[in-house]
């Protein structure tokens, strides 16, 4: 190798979760310190500061269960040794549905968790007050269970959630969630990276010759530069398929934009101990007769007013003693194009909280009264058709991708670091690492099941 300034082992497109990940986990499995970071903006600073933050090991697929449950040990191996600098919480991910029994929800849960459902599912039922549920009072992670709680019990859903509103029937506390500060573990890892002697370059890289080793052609404001690198990685986020692109490749990915609202919570709607709860069942709006009127003339807006899949969800953000909220509802599904200006939309507030009322009925007091400061803001979830990431080699040798990590790159960062950097190394990795990589493509069957399942596990 070249000990030139310019010249690096590994060369990382991207310095959000998912690039410092890679470099992180090159340095602290591997030892590999020549490393340049590329990126034109600030660390963290594109689609990672958009994160609501929040993690769960709750998928349709066992694949994807190990994936996540994986990263959430890792995250918890620095959580350990960083004194929880990554702030760390699990209260879980509390879903509700009105309905009593939700054959199919309690079906994706045994497929989900493969293998250990039996030990991992409790189903309460009718149990009254000598249930064995163990509500999510601390936010500690080190002391809360494991598993899944499923309350069929509507006593028992009233004493434990008074917020929600009656109709609900079942809740599925899924207890190996919570959240984390995605911005904490980012500069965690690049100080970690750094101090092993990683340099993070400004920069974008507008060019690539294609053979190892890589002279990748960098512009910057001050000056144009390149760096040789033995191998790259491209973690570039939104625009994982034009970098692929400088390399002759095409990824099979779109980008979605999807919003998020904050604010602080006056009116003490939301309970600061709640878990991160989603509402499950899609609805109709409660639009008034002319405000539907006037949606339903928009060809942009009329879709307001017809059924939308379920999947808000809220929590309390940061302290206990705080009163910051956070709402989502991805459930834009056309693709956008995250060259131009950021397309949000100005309706999104009032719409993600006439949904999440229908759950938590005290939230009704913001609709139209979206307190001062509130923030309201978004990002591109860039995914797959199947919403599985890709993380591994290409069809160029020495060149690897780490991105499509969709709504789940926060959650996911640690995994992802780990397998692409076993995978740059050539060492052995996670056993299901090829199903995460471009080689699922070449196995038509595993597809089919991937696009025949009824869930692809978008929040
Ligand atoms: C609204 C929203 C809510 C979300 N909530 C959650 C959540 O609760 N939990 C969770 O786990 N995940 C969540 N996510 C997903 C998560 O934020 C993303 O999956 C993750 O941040 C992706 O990280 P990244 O490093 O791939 O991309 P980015 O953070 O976008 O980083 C990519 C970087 O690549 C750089 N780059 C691009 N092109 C080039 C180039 N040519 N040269 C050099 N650099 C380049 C960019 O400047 C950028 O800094 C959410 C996403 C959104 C949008």
């Amino acid at each position: 190798m070249n000990p030139s300034g310019d010249d690096v082992d590994v060369a990382v497109i991207g310095a959000g979760n998912i690039g410092l990940a890679v470099a992180y986990y090159l340095v602290r499995k591997h030892g590999v310190s020549r490393i340049a970071l590329v990126d034109p903006r600030d660390p963290m600073s594109f689609t990672s500061a958009q994160s609501g933050e929040n993690y769960r090991n709750w998928w349709p697929h066992p694949v994807m269960t190990a994936f996540t449950d994986d990263s959430i040990g890792l995250m918890e191996e620095i959580a350990r040794e960083s004194g929880n600098r990554i702030a760390m919480t699990r209260r879980g991910y509390a879903l509700a549905t009105r309905r009593d029994d939700p054959a199919d929800l309690i079906e994706d849960l045994y497929r989900g968790y493969a293998g250990q459902g039996e030990k991992s599912i409790r189903v309460h039922k009718g149990a009254g007050p000598h249930s064995t549920y163990r509500p999510a009072f601390s936010a500690a992670w080190e002391d809360a269970p494991e598993g899944v709680d499923v309350l069929c019990d509507r006593a028992l859903i009233r004493r434990t959630f008074p917020t929600f509103a009656e109709d609900v029937g079942t809740v599925l506390h899924i207890r190996r969630a919570g959240s984390i500060s995605g911005q904490q573990l980012g500069q965690y890892m690049l100080e970690a990276v750094r101090s092993a002697g990683g340099r993070l370059i400004r920069g974008e890289v507008v060019g690539i010759e294609k053979v190892a080793p890589f002279v990748l052609s960098i512009a910057a404001p001050d000056a144009a530069r390149q760096v040789r690198a033995d191998r790259v990685v491209n973690a570039a986020g939104p625009f994982f398929a034009d970098v692929a692109r400088l390399l002759g490749e095409d990824l099979p990915v779109r980008c979605v934009y999807q919003q998020k609202i904050s604010f602080e919570d006056h009116e003490g709607a939301v309970p600061r101990n709640l878990p991160f709860t989603i509402d499950l069942d899609g609805q109709v709006l409660d639009w008034t007769e002319e405000e539907r009127a006037i949606l339903a003339e928009d060809p942009a807006a009329a879709r307001l007013t017809q059924f939308i899949a379920g999947g808000i969800h809220c929590r309390p953000d940061g302290a206990e003693g705080g009163k910051w909220i956070k709402l989502g509802w991805a459930f834009n599904e056309h693709a956008g194009d995250p060259h131009g200006p950021e397309p949000a939309d100005d309706h999104f507030p009032d719409i993600v909280l006439r949904a999440a009322s229908r759950l938590q009925p005290a939230l009704r007091a913001y609709v139209g009264r979206l307190p001062r400061g509130a923030r309201h803001y978004g990002g591109y979830y860039t995914m797959t058709k199947e919403n599985w990431p890709l993380i591994g080699p290409t069809a160029t040798p020495g060149a690897f991708v780490a991105g499509a990590l969709s709504g789940f790159g926060t959650m996911a960062a640690c995994t992802t670091g780990l397998i692409c950097a076993d995978r740059i190394m050539e060492t052995d990795t996670a056993p299901y690492a090829s199903r995460l990589g471009l080689e699922r493509y070449r196995d038509p069957a595993f597809m089919a099941e991937l696009t025949g399942l009824q869930s692809k596990g978008v929040l």
